[in-house]
């Protein structure tokens, strides 16, 4: 089953999300758990957790057809040891809340150097941080999103993905998220059927396909290998629609959340449906 949906809005409190992924015909959902651009967060109500579940129930959505997403302030990998503190912490809470509406994954970029400290001791400290995070929650599964390599942002390669789950001591419970954009803009062709092919092939290579717990489709409006990170709508960036077709045919790629971030949420439910449109018949 190919599950596709959108990163939906959480105004109003996260029981509002599986309505208004509804409304545009989504089979799954992305969602901040709480505002992304604070560091501070109340605790979900008792009455948020209870209408999240009521409505997951009522739209037969599942927990692993929901993607959360964490606040973009948070970065386990920060060279200060103060500040990953900080992220670590904040991204505990993350987990926990997710936990809270029994949902299985969060999902998050991995962090960045900042010019500071190495790249390898970067993914090391990453890695050191999702260890200490898992020890102190349980059940969430963190997944790790490939970068399109902005800034100093690591995970722009297979292998930065593939260095953390390596060091992951718990390996049940991490993941890594595909960002279509972001492979793209990162160095990984993905336009013709052969590039596909290759970059799908190094993917199962380095890292495997077992970990793949869910996608971010998104087309792109920077150039390949920019190094950019800047997504558009399906089929009308530098990538084009050909890659969505094969994705949709991809027996690889099932159940699990696939979610459009693209930048026109006005037209969601017609990419979901013209998404859904690519779909052969064997
Ligand atoms: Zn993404
Ligand atoms: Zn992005």
């Amino acid at each position: 089953m190919k599950w596709i949906g959108a990163h939906v809005s959480a105004a109003g409190g996260v029981q509002n999300t599986p309505d208004n992924a509804n409304k545009i015909g989504a089979q799954a959902f992305a969602l901040f758990t709480k505002n992304q651009r604070q560091w501070k967060a109340k605790d979900l109500t008792s009455e948020q957790i209870d209408g999240f579940h009521k409505a997951m129930e009522s739209y037969g959505y599942t927990p692993n057809q929901v993607l959360p997403h964490d606040s973009y302030l948070i970065n386990l990998g920060h060279p200060e040891d103060e500040l990953r503190s900080k992220s670590l912490n904040a991204f505990i809470d993350e987990l926990e809340r997710c936990d809270q509406l029994e949902l299985n994954l969060l999902n998050f970029h991995p962090g960045s150097h900042l010019r500071k400290i190495s790249e390898d001791e970067c993914l090391d400290r990453i890695a050191d941080s999702i260890n200490r995070a898992l020890d102190a929650t349980k059940n969430v599964v963190a997944v790790i999103e490939n970068t399109a390599g902005q800034g100093s942002n690591l995970g722009y390669r297979f292998e930065h993905l593939a260095h953390i789950i390596d060091k992951i001591e718990d390996k049940s419970r991490v993941g890594v998220c595909i960002d279509t954009c972001h492979t793209f803009a990162s160095g990984y062709d993905l336009r013709t059927e052969d590039d596909y092919h290759k970059t799908m092939g190094q993917f199962e290579e380095i890292v495997g396909f077992n970990y793949l717990r869910g996608m971010h489709l998104n087309d792109c409006k920077s150039d390949f290998a920019s190094r950019v990170d800047r997504h558009q709508s399906i089929g009308k960036g530098t990538i084009g629609d050909g890659l969505f077709k094969m994705i949709m045919n991809d027996k690889r790629i099932d159940n699990i959340p696939m979610v459009l971030e693209t930048i026109n949420s006005d037209i969601w439910d017609q990419e979901i449906a013209l998404l859904y449109s690519m779909i052969k018949d064997d």
